[in-house]
Formats: C-alpha cells, structure tokens, sequence
C-alpha cells in the first residue's frame, strides 16, 4: 500500500501574519507524511493591507507606476525573507521579473508572481525543494487540467522528499504560464490531492474552520463535499468552492495556522448535509435584486444581467441569459465586465434553461452552473 501524503496548503494570510515564523515549520516537521506543501502569495495580515497579488494587478493596470506597484511587492518580500531569516536575493528576482514583463508583456506570468517567490522562500526555510507549478500544473488552452498533471505529482509524490509548490498557476502545453481564479492556491492543492491516493488535504488558514453562521463562533466539525461547495460559493471565503469537485475522493480538513490544537472541519464523502443552504440562497437572491451595485450593471448589460455579490467580502460574477444560450458577443461582454470587477476569468453562469448546460459546460469546464427557474437556485453538478 502507497505511505500516506498529506498535502499542506497555507494560505496567504498564513504566509503573512505573524507567528508564521514558528508555526508553518513545526506544522510541517511534525508529520512526516506532511511532504507537498503548497503556498499562496502574502495576503493581508491586517485590513489595511494589499494582497501581493493586488499589488501585481495594480502594477499591471497602472503601468505608469509600474515600478512603485513593483517596490511595493519587493518590500513585502523583504518584510518576510527578514522574519523567516532565510537568505534570498529577493532584489534580483524582482529585476528579472521585471525584464520578463517589460518583454513579454504577459499578465498571468506578472500575476503568478507572488506564489513563485513565495515557494521559493519557503523551500529555503523548509529545506525543501522547490518545484516550479508551470512545470507541474499543466491546463488545455482552454483551461482544462490536462491529465498529464496527475501523472507528472504522481511520479512527485513517489520521489518520496518534501516538496513547496507554488499555487494558484500552472502553464499550457506551450509553457505559457496561466493562472486560475483568484483564491485559486486552494485549487493548486487539491489538484495535488486527487493525484495522489490515499492523500489528506489539510488547508492551513487563519480561522478555525467553516462557521455555523457568521454570528457563532461555533466551528462545524464535519460536512461533506456538497456542503463545502455551497457554502464556499455562496458566502465563505475559507476555501474555494471548486475544490470540491477536485478532490472529493480525498479527506479535507480546513486547519487554523495560528490555532494548531483546534480541530478545523473535516470534508469528506458520506456525511449528512448540514442544513444551512436555504439561507444562503435566498442570500443570493436577495442580493441580486437589491444592491445599487447590481442595479446600474443591470441596466448597463440590457438583456444580460451580470451581478456581483458581496457576501462576507466574496465577489461572485454570474450572468443570466435571458434569450437561449449565449452568443460570442455576450461571451466577450461577461468576460469583459467580469475582468473589470474581479481581473479574473468567470466563475459562473446562471442560466435559465437547463437545455443550455451541456453547451456551457462543454466550454467552460471549470465554471459553477447554476439554473435559477425564476424561484430557485439550483446548482447543476460538474465533473473535473
Ligand atoms: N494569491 C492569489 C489571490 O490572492 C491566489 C491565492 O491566494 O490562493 O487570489
């Protein structure tokens, strides 16, 4: 029988916030099946703060000031080399990045750019090696996994060392680097679970787990993969909500970097559903009839409605169609208006007529399908 891996995601405020120092390298020495580690980008450890990976899409959209965005990034870098007392020529990396963009020009490698360095550092302070997500992860042009990617963290996990990737990217057949949407290092993580059987998929976060409701402090122990997805989507920003689909064959626990000994929340198959899913949709519903937000880009769209919802801080970008399945033309609009909100590719579409699924779903592999029949919201299952 293959050793057990456990595959360890830390999150972006797990690589910010103080305590890391101790924490992440305790964390992963004390199990030694702890062997893939994948890491997000510096994330916010206050509310002031940027994310690295709003710094990059600022310094690509104001490339005027594309050398403050990018001083701005090289800092946070410097901030946390300094903590982990790692040597790392972060000044360097940060020139060569910038002969790259200057160059090529391409918005996912600049945007990808923070999991890099970040893998780096924390390969050095681990004392693991460090392998590149762009040689790893690897997506159709038209962002679906190919399956070479299990094969390539299969052989990986065989290597038998411990490993830090980055998250959140991987690159097409060609090498061009693609990233995923954003949150998207959970993604990078559960790729890595599915591939490896008889895995665990711990994601290290900042809370103790998924909450009953946002008022209780009371941490629900287990649920399964549907739950999960339901509330990621609809509400909670612990965990992204298309991992569920990933890595359903696999346990998940979501864990506390800063708060070890709590006992997070388990996922996994063959649970009983937690009943908290008809407040969240009549969440949803609610908001796309009510925010100001929604309304002006209601009547900017006409026909199509895109909307945004802000639900415990998630920005969610969906589109109704209201005449059959999309044209190109409304394609390019709802990717166009979803790049402006979020700079991201959509995440969903909601559509009103069941007969379009196969049509959507054969383009957008990865997009959460919901129907909404003019009273409920149903989410229409997707397989990876
Ligand atoms: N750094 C990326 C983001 O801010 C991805 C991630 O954190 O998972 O969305």
């Amino acid at each position: 029988m293959e050793k057990k891996i456990i595959v360890c995601k830390f999150g972006g405020s797990s690589v910010k916030k103080e305590g890391i120092e101790q924490n992440i390298k305790q964390i992963v020495e004390e199990n030694q099946n702890r062997r893939i580690i994948v890491v997000s980008a510096p994330g916010k450890a206050q509310k002031k703060d940027k994310k690295v990976t709003d710094l990059l899409i600022s310094a690509f959209l104001e490339q005027n000031k594309f050398d403050f965005w990018m001083n701005e990034v090289q800092s946070v870098f410097e901030d946390l080399i300094f903590r982990l007392k790692v040597d790392f020529d972060v000044e360097c990396e940060i020139r060569k990045i910038k002969r790259h963009f200057r160059l090529f020009k391409s918005k996912s490698y600049l945007f990808s750019r923070g999991e890099y360095l970040s893998a780096k550092i924390f390969a050095k302070y681990l004392d693991a090696k460090f392998v590149d997500a762009a040689k790893l992860i690897k997506f159709y042009s038209n962002g679906k996994i190919n399956p070479k990617t299990y094969d390539k963290i299969r052989k990986l996990g065989k290597r038998g060392e411990r490993v830090v990737i980055p998250g959140f990217y991987g690159s097409t057949i060609f090498g061009k680097i693609k990233v995923m949407s954003r949150g998207g290092s959970d993604i990078t993580g559960a790729i890595c679970a599915r591939a490896l059987t008889n895995s665990v998929y711990e994601n290290w976060t900042d809370v103790d787990g998924f909450f009953e409701d946002n008022e209780s402090a009371i941490v629900i122990e287990k649920m399964n993969y549907d739950d999960m997805k339901f509330l990621s989507f609809f509400g909670s920003s612990v965990v992204h909500s298309k991992c569920a689909n990933i890595c359903e064959e696999s346990k998940t626990i979501l864990k506390n970097t800063f708060n070890r000994s709590a006992m997070g929340t388990t996922i996994c198959k063959n649970v009983d559903s937690v009943s908290f899913g008809h407040a969240t949709r009549s969440c949803v519903e609610f908001c796309l009839q009510n925010t100001k937000q929604n309304q002006k880009i209601i009547k900017k769209l006409k026909g199509e409605i895109l909307f945004r919802q802000v639900v415990l801080g998630k920005l969610f970008i969906g589109i109704v169609f209201s005449k059959g399945y999309s044209s190109e033309r409304n394609e390019k609009k709802l990717q166009k208006a979803a790049f402006c909100v979020r700079n991201v590719d959509v995440d969903a579409y909601i559509l009103q007529k069941s007969n379009q699924i196969q049509a959507i779903k054969k383009k957008h592999e990865h997009a959460h399908i919901i129907l909404n029949d003019g009273n409920r919201w149903v989410f229409v299952e997707e397989k990876v």
